[in-house]
């Protein structure tokens, strides 16, 4: 199959920020933040700056060779793109594959495809203010996944994640618990346990950063990171820490909604992304 024959074209679509949340509200978390812009990209562009962020975020050791990331399709808001089963260091334009609402492939496919394409599918149908999504298992957050020290804002870069981010710990109804999100059911549970907030820990196992774009996915996705090497450090040296307050979220929050910018995605793209070779 041609990659031609995945874009399916460049249809536009209108911005998924004209839908409401659909999920409830989280404990901690500062809400996601509404699309800072009304402009449209087509299938193509986004599969472009989806496979810089697999590069991106593989070249910072923030996916690893079993992580992914994908984002929604602009021209069928119901849908995804997500490589088939490879190593995001590895993702080209060609192994970008669009799936439906149910995490299926939209094109029958004999390719070997990720267990965890639900997790993704479940998000977008649970979220329609997010268009992107990390999962990646990165050793500097576990350990906030399986201890009882949450993980909370203590970098001004990260104070979207607020007084505390959610950790799923499974389906207490899953009869063959694997510890991953294998199926959409297991997605439900955990976007449940996501409710409106941008990330989620998934208790020994990784994390799941949400954005409005892509830029915003790797943006918080790099921040997330930072946050847990600062409050790993705080912690080593001792207590009390002081954390990012709830009005310094807020301040924050509103600050980004009023001039969104991501000068760290164009400099990424620039050092890690396919056009940098
Ligand atoms: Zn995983």
């Amino acid at each position: 199959m041609t990659s031609r024959a995945r874009l399916r074209g460049s249809v536009l679509a209108l911005s998924c920020a004209v839908f409401a949340f659909s999920a409830p509200a989280s404990r901690a978390q500062a809400p996601a933040r509404v699309k800072a812009s009304t402009a449209v990209k087509t299938d193509r562009v986004v599969i472009a700056e989806l496979v810089d962020a697999n590069r991106i975020l593989a070249s910072l050791g923030i996916l690893d060779s079993y992580g992914h990331v994908s984002a929604r399709s602009p021209s069928h808001p119901d849908h995804f793109f997500l490589a088939r089963s490879i190593a995001p260091g590895l993702v080209t334009a060609e192994d970008i594959l669009e799936f439906d609402a149910e995490g299926e492939p939209v094109v029958p496919t004999h390719v070997l495809l990720y267990r965890e394409r639900y997790l993704h599918a479940a998000v977008y149908k649970a979220r329609r203010d997010v268009d992107a999504v990390d999962h990646d298992h990165s050793a500097t957050v576990l350990p906030f996944s399986v201890t009882q020290t949450p993980l909370r804002a203590v970098t001004h870069d990260a104070a979207f994640l607020g007084q505390g981010v959610p950790v799923f710990d499974g389906d207490p109804d899953d009869s063959n618990p694997g510890l991953q999100i294998s199926s959409m059911a297991l997605g439900a549970a955990m976007t449940a346990k996501l409710g409106a907030g941008p990330v989620l820990l998934i208790r020994g196992h990784g994390e799941v950063v949400l954005g409005a774009s892509i830029a915003e996915a790797v943006s918080r996705a790099v921040n997330v990171e930072k946050n847990c090497r600062v409050e790993l450090q705080a912690l080593a040296l001792g207590g009390p820490i002081k954390f990012i307050t709830p009005a310094e979220t807020a301040g924050r929050a509103k600050l980004a909604a009023s001039n969104p910018e991501f000068r760290d995605w164009d400099d990424l793209r620039r050092r890690y992304g396919v056009d940098s070779k």
